[in-house]
């Protein structure tokens, strides 16, 4: 949620503006002062929380913990077949501050790891594809995908039935970015179809997540309550002092952000 907007209007001036967060879509929504620098955090603790969580969901889908939770509860003792680590490439939508920190994570553990971003990039361990050109190339290499874009007027409804259908068979989708940029009837009509095999959520078109949505009930879907990378309060307290700092001092600063990109 942005501040509201006459809380900006009476402040005449501003002549920066830092958002708490690693995305701004809901700060740019509002009618800024035109002599304002936006900055946003950039890391201040959060691709860490990132890489664990999104990790975790892949290992967790991968070695099948849910079913074996299942079978747990149910008093079984199964044993299910290794499944081969090739099967499962991650692509990440994203390489920025946290998609590049979450894409060489999940290196670490072997998989094979695409990224996909506007400009082209080199990143260690990471197949990277850049733009348009190169987007259905990366959805067909992809089996598990990763959402870590930030919310434009590019990549709201990204993840329709058009590009989630191009990834692999057995699909799964981990959006931890903003909700907008899934839509989310396409994402069931998939997981219904069997194309896709599941989804871990961590974010919504609407949060909370209202009661009634079919999210809360689907098997294949896990959910989480936009938690995956907090903002961290000392961290971040010290990142904006510092870039205060730096800003007075006439130096340069990490973090400004582009208004005609939205990001
Ligand atoms: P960032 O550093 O700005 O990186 C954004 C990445 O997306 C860049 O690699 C950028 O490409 C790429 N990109 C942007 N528009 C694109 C497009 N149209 N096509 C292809 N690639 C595009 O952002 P970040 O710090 O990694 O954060 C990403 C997002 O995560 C945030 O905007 C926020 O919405 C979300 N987030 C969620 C949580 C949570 O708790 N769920 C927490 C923090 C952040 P270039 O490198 O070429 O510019």
């Amino acid at each position: 949620m942005g501040p509201p907007q006459q809380f900006l209007d009476e402040q005449t001036q501003l002549r920066g503006i830092f958002n708490i967060g690693a995305g701004v879509d809901a700060l740019l929504k509002l009618k800024l002062p035109p002599q304002a620098t936006v900055v946003r955090l950039d890391d201040a603790g959060m691709s860490v929380q990132m890489a664990e969580y999104v990790c975790h969901a892949v290992i967790r889908h991968f070695r099948e913990l849910d079913g074996y939770e299942m079978d747990i509860k149910a008093g079984r003792w199964s044993y299910r077949k290794p499944q081969e680590r090739s099967n499962f490439p991650v692509g990440v939508m994203g390489l920025g501050v946290l998609g590049s920190c979450v894409a060489q994570s999940l290196a670490q553990f072997d998989f094979p790891v695409m990224g996909w971003s506007r400009s082209s990039k080199q990143l260690k361990g990471v197949r990277c594809f850049a733009g348009a050109a190169q987007f259905n190339d990366f959805l067909a290499a992809t089996r598990i995908l990763v959402n870590l874009l930030p919310l434009t007027p590019q990549t709201l409804d990204i993840m329709c039935f058009d590009t989630l259908s191009k990834l692999q068979q057995g699909g799964y989708v981990i959006n931890v970015a903003r909700g907008a940029q899934l839509v989310d009837q396409d994402l069931l009509t998939l997981l219904d179809s069997g194309h896709l095999a599941g989804a871990t959520l961590d974010v919504f078109r609407t949060e909370p997540l209202p009661g009634e949505h079919p999210f809360w009930r689907n098997p294949k879907i896990t959910i989480t309550p936009h938690t995956s990378a907090r903002t961290l309060r000392d961290q971040s307290i010290a990142q904006i002092a510092g870039k205060i700092r730096s800003l007075e001092a006439g130096q340069p600063i990490a973090g400004i952000v582009d208004m005609l990109r939205g990001y």
